[in-house]
């Protein structure tokens, strides 16, 4: 069965206090809604995690970390390794979103590394993917994501690969106000599912979750997740605020 998800990412927002006060107050309004399809994930800075977890509900919210270093351990100072991650309380890793892949640097060979680590250390890696605006004016974005997903996840076995989740967030609409529209997220998705289906089978591939990113917000959330292989959202921007972030919560 795959499952659906809406993943809040706060990027480096919010304080302590802010982030337990936006964290309590998604929590209440959660338990005052019916039953939700999807599940909830939030990733707060890594500082503040520890202490989220001991104040969320398990049930209702899972944590996840925004990244986490390409080695296990040792002398890399101010990284923060996939077990220690894992030692929080955190069941989920973004890897790969494309703010680090273009203001850190991060290829390919350095995101497989982290996909690993988070794997062994029993994280599912939320893994990203997506294309600059020139690539896909070029015609090149189905040949972009291909290559990211070949070099940054399809050497997994089929064990550990069935534990990925897949984020598709055109770099154009991440913080833009700009949207994938409906056809051109389902085309990709679509796209992204097929690869899975040839490299690792049609059941895996079906149970795959592949979430859209970029822009998504309670006005487009609705449309964006009745495609039949948008699973769900990384959510930015919106996810810092409650109620906009519980209605694409509800958006299913
Ligand atoms: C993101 O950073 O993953 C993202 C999708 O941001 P926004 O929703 O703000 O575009």
């Amino acid at each position: 069965m795959r499952q659906k998800i809406v993943a809040g990412n706060w990027k480096m927002n919010n304080s302590l206090k802010n982030g337990l006060e936006l964290t309590s107050r998604i929590d209440s309004l959660l338990k005052k809604r019916e039953e939700r399809d999807a599940l909830v994930i939030l990733a707060p800075p890594f500082i503040h995690l520890s202490e989220m977890a001991k104040n969320i509900d398990p049930q209702h919210i899972s944590l996840a970390a925004q990244n986490c270093a390409a080695e296990e351990k040792g002398a890399y100072t101010g990284e923060v390794s996939a077990s220690m991650i894992a030692s929080t309380g955190a069941t989920h890793v973004i890897i790969g979103h494309s703010e680090r892949r273009a203001y850190y640097g991060e290829d390919d060979q350095v995101l497989n590394r982290k996909v690993h680590l988070a794997l062994v250390n029993s994280l599912r890696p939320i893994f990203c993917c997506g294309e600059i605006l020139n690539q896909r004016e070029e015609g090149n974005h189905f040949n972009v994501i291909g290559e990211q997903l070949e070099k940054g996840l399809f050497d997994l076995n089929e064990e550990l690969f069935a534990r990925v989740i897949i984020a598709y967030e055109p770099v154009w609409a991440i913080g833009t106000g700009v949207t994938a529209s409906s056809e051109q997220a389902q085309e990709m998705h679509q796209f992204i599912r097929n690869l899975i289906e040839k490299r690792y089978g049609s059941s895996i591939s079906q149970d795959l979750t592949i979430l859209y990113g970029g822009s998504c917000k309670p006005s487009n959330a609705r449309e964006l997740f009745s495609n039949p292989d948008v699973d769900g959202g990384l959510i930015g921007g919106a996810s810092l605020i409650a109620e906009d972030f519980l209605e694409i919560i509800y958006s299913f």
